[in-house]
């Protein structure tokens, strides 16, 4: 049998973490708020602790999956002694940092993570899992993860996977939003979401491809206009704002993604490639 873990939390994402410790041969313990939750994990052969205190005794490794951090203080309230917690509930990086001091205090380890997955993805490679905190208790504790998914360790410092979190969820919006608003663009001229399909996907593929040689840009500081300069994209910028104006569309997005190319031209930097855009959000 593998290593002992403990779950508290059972949400939709809490049971999917204790349904693959048990398929991976886990001695399981699980507690929730509201005990019903645990009914199909403990028929699975989940041991069921009567509160949060006595499955934090039950188990070396403690996994924490609730709604926000507020309650993943509280449910850990009360000795720690040399348990690692891995707290894989989604909040702020500070809130992280904080945590981590608060279990210490307690005399337990922290992990903080992400979870980059659906519930039902959870146990099989293609569900991501990004940790960080003291690599010595992630490397103590990897295989026992490994049952949920593919495991990466961004670093020591605590709030790392939450600064990712972030970073990734800014990057996935923008995204969809760009999609949707040219799905609405579309839409004047009576084309379909699912019709627009290949054109936007192929965008997506090309875009993806770009960020190698962004990421050089960004991380080296100079940004040469190898394809295009922002001045040139600032024309293209300001034809959608005038017709999506024209057509009666949202033009917020247009007009703020102009805002920002017109800020960077002023900085200097119309000659410059895209790239250059990076210290516009560098600011506040
Ligand atoms: P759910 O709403 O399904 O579950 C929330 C859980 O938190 C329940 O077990 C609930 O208990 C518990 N809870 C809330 N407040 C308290 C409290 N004050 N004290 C004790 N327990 C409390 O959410 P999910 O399971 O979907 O999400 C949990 C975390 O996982 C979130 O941070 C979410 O961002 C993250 N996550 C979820 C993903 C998903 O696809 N679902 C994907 C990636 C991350 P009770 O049952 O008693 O209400």
């Amino acid at each position: 049998t593998g290593t002992p873990v403990t779950v508290l939390g059972l949400g939709l994402m809490g049971r999917a973490l204790a349904g693959a410790f048990l398929s991976a041969g886990h001695p399981t313990t699980v507690w929730n708020r509201t005990m019903a939750k645990a009914d199909a994990l403990v028929a699975r052969g989940a041991l069921l602790a009567e509160s949060p205190a006595a499955a934090i005794a039950a188990s070396p490794l403690v996994v924490v999956c609730v709604s926000d951090y507020d309650a993943a203080a509280d449910v850990l309230q009360g000795p720690l002694d040399g348990r690692v917690v891995v707290n894989l509930t989604s909040g702020t990086p500070s809130r992280a940092r904080t945590l981590a001091e608060e279990v210490a205090r307690s005399g337990g380890g922290y992990l903080d993570g992400g979870i980059l997955a659906v519930p039902e993805a959870v146990g099989t490679s293609g569900a991501v899992l990004a940790y960080s905190g003291p690599r010595p208790l992630y490397d103590a504790h990897e295989s026992t993860l490994g049952s949920l998914g593919t495991g990466l360790h961004l670093g020591d410092e605590p709030g790392l996977s939450a600064t990712h979190e972030m970073a990734t969820l800014v990057l996935m919006w923008g995204m969809l939003d760009g999609f949707l608003n040219g799905a609405a663009i579309l839409g004047t001229a009576g084309v379909s979401a699912t019709a627009y399909l290949p054109i936007a996907q192929t965008a997506i593929d090309t875009v993806a491809g770009w960020l190698p040689g962004y990421a050089r840009q960004v991380d080296s500081g100079s940004y040469p206009a190898d394809d295009g300069t922002i001045d040139t994209h600032l024309a293209a910028m300001a034809h959608v704002v005038e017709e999506s104006e024209s057509l009666g569309v949202n033009a917020e997005l247009p007009r703020l993604l102009r805002a920002l190319a017109e800020r960077a031209a002023t900085a200097g930097h119309g000659a410059s490639g895209f790239v250059a855009l990076v210290e516009q959000f560098r600011e506040p």
